[in-house]
């Protein structure tokens, strides 16, 4: 694959903004990056969890939280969560099918700041 990631940015804390080689640029949520962390980890909790018990996962604070992202040569990202969690390597083609998958639209982002806001006042 010629495309390659050129940018990331915080839009929001809780959003995730990329920009490629070919300017695709999209926007999804942080939690959809961690939720679908690549590590081994991640994926045997994945598979071996019913899903009617999710709800139920302990939750840790910064989970969804992006502490540093690092890039690894000039295929993948490495992102460091505010948990610890450090062991997901996304390859970027992995990472631009997830961004064209669950890209938000303005309208979703704007909707979701509202969320966010509401739940800080509270
Ligand atoms: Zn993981």
């Amino acid at each position: 694959m010629n495309t390659v990631l050129k940018k990331i940015k915080f839009p929001e804390k809780f959003l995730i903004e990329t920009i490629w080689s070919d300017g695709f640029q999209a926007t999804i949520k942080l939690e959809i990056l961690r939720d679908n962390c690549p590590c081994a980890d991640c994926n045997e909790e994945r598979n071996n969890k019913p899903k009617s018990f999710i709800a139920l996962d302990t939750f840790k604070p910064g989970k969804y939280l992006i502490k540093k992202i690092n890039v690894v040569g000039n295929y993948a990202i490495s992102p460091i969560w505010e948990d610890g969690h450090e062991s997901g390597i996304y390859p970027f083609e992995f990472l631009r099918e997830l961004f064209e998958r669950h890209n938000l639209s303005n309208e979703e982002i704007e909707r979701i700041k509202d969320i966010h806001k509401k739940s800080k006042n509270n």
